[in-house]
């Protein structure tokens, strides 16, 4: 094990150990002096000692207490503000913005921590995140792919999204049983994200994609009448996966208008 550090599983620690793929990464991060960076899950310090090198300073949140330990051994807390918690429960309203995220993510809570971040979209310039290559498949993924769903939408309404490479197990320590791929995701402009009840837009997708082999009449049969459907102009008989972010957005809004009264 590097450094002597037994690795936790319920921490989801495989530690990154091929310097080819961090500097890729770091390359594709391209910090720079004076930003505000924040990184989640420091661990060893594989990004976080490169990091550092190029912007001087950093934020990192950390939950596990024998990691913090090294980490205040070896940075002054002027290198690093040390965080010590849950990212999920982290108020990263507390940081100063425009803010850089990245992190090799912990694969067991990669999905909440996306939604949790999404709400801080406004304070943020860009996020660079290692994560499983099957939940990237899901974020970028298009209409009508096995891969498209809920994740898909909810993401691609708030941010852009790109692919940048996949990284294979054995850059890791100890080398997990998947292929992991780096992601980077950017806020849209906030006039860009105009679903006029979001909270609404959240259940109606949720719902469309619960049960993804009926059709939008069944799975939003609480929302949409089909002469609502007739308005959107989408066929009642087409399953959630095949409608587009926008077309989400149009049915929310829609909804929103006109509620099918005692239904919401
Ligand atoms: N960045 C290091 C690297 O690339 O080698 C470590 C990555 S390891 C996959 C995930 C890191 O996130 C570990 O340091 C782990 O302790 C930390 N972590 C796990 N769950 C966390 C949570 N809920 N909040 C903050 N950090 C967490």
């Amino acid at each position: 094990m590097p450094q002597g550090h037994t690795a936790r599983k319920r921490f989801g620690q495989n530690f990154l150990s091929d310097s080819n793929i961090i500097r890729k990464i770091i390359t594709a991060i391209a910090p720079k002096p004076g930003e505000h960076v924040v990184e989640i899950g420091p661990g060893l310090g594989a990004l976080t000692e490169p990091l550092l090198e190029e912007c001087g300073q950093l934020q990192v949140v950390e939950i596990d207490r024998d990691l913090i330990a090294r980490l205040k051994e070896r940075y002054t807390p002027e290198q690093i503000v040390i965080h010590e918690g849950d990212a999920l429960k982290f108020d990263f309203a507390t940081l100063p913005s425009p803010l850089r995220v990245v992190g090799n993510l912990p694969y067991n809570i990669s999905t909440p921590l996306l939604f949790h971040l999404a709400d801080y979209a406004e304070r943020v310039r860009d996020m660079t995140f290692m994560l499983q290559k099957e939940v990237v498949q899901r974020m970028v993924a298009e209409p009508d792919t096995e891969e498209y769903g809920r994740l898909s939408v909810m993401l691609q309404y708030r941010f852009d999204m790109a692919r940048l490479f996949d990284v294979p197990p054995g850059a890791f320590r100890p080398a997990p049983k998947v292929t992991s791929a780096i992601v980077w995701m950017r806020p849209k402009p906030p006039e860009a994200c105009c679903c006029s009840d979001e909270k609404l837009f959240g259940k109606i997708v949720t719902a469309a994609f619960g049960q993804r082999r009926k059709t939008l009449r069944n799975t939003l049969k609480q929302w949409c009448s089909d002469a609502d459907f007739e308005t959107l102009g989408i066929d009642p008989q087409a399953r959630g996966e095949t409608l587009e972010v926008d077309d989400y957005v149009r049915v929310t809004d829609l909804v929103a208008q006109h509620p099918r009264s005692g239904l919401i």
